[in-house]
């Protein structure tokens, strides 16, 4: 096994309150509070797309989960959050600069993060060296409990979302195709016709997704190339449960 000489990279994972303040998310989130006003640590293309949003709960909670994924990135990277340079990559479709974000080449440290945002919840994913996809749902009236992620239709959309966020294939490939399967509790590999047959892996580790255990009504999923769920953190604000 590939993974037992390179063991796979761990992450960890923020679920941060997205009706808190700003002051209050640095906080909860255990950081140091950077100079400046929290608007000023965020890039023009990210003010633009907060002024883009008309309903002012959804602009506070956009602009404060932001404003956590770059606190998380500039402590990960130790500079300012208004330091870390955030690009689109190359659509996996088209080529255009529309994929999924990433950190600019001149961050100088291979690290991928993953942002998901339901309701007044954000999740936030970070994983050195390899890649990393969350999504996060809330579970409303009408939907299948949490409680049975076996079969519940949301935990495994989750799952799926996650996995294509992850390979940075997002919503350009069909999540009804996505088959999974499971390999261990609360673990799940893409099933893929004929790979029972597949020779050595030359391309690294296959995606896996794991079950995120997040307080009801959240329904949460990580992925990422040889992700072990024994290696993914999950830290939770200190008035989650209210
Ligand atoms: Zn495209």
């Amino acid at each position: 096994m590939t993974t037992a000489l390179f063991p796979p990279a761990p992450v960890s994972t923020w679920l941060v309150p997205l009706d808190d303040t700003a002051d209050g998310v640095v906080a909860s989130l255990g950081l140091a509070r950077p100079e400046g006003a929290p608007a000023s640590w965020l890039d023009a293309d990210e003010r633009a797309r907060a002024a883009r949003l008309h309903d002012a709960t959804d602009r506070h909670r956009w602009l404060v989960s932001h404003v956590a994924l770059r606190l998380l990135l500039g402590a990960a990277l130790e500079v300012h959050p208004s330091a870390v340079s955030v690009v689109r990559e190359a659509c996996p479709r088209c080529g255009g600069p529309h994929g999924r974000p990433a950190l600019g080449p001149s961050a100088g440290r291979p690290l991928r993060f993953s942002l998901s945002r339901s309701g007044g919840h954000a999740l936030i994913a970070l994983r050195r060296g390899l890649d990393v996809g969350v999504d996060l749902e809330t579970a409303t009236a009408g939907t299948p409990s949490p409680a049975a992620p076996a079969t519940d239709g949301l935990a495994r959309w989750v799952r799926t979302e996650a996995l294509l966020k992850s390979t940075g294939e997002g919503l350009t490939r069909d999540p009804d195709a996505v088959a999974l399967r499971p390999t261990a509790p609360g673990v799940w590999s893409e099933h893929v016709e004929g790979d029972d047959a597949a020779g050595p892996e030359l391309v690294g580790p296959a995606p896996t997704v794991a079950d995120l255990a997040l307080p009801s009504p959240l329904v949460a999923a990580v992925a990422g190339p040889g992700l072990d769920r024994a290696r993914v953190r999950v830290h939770l604000p200190a008035t989650a449960a209210a």
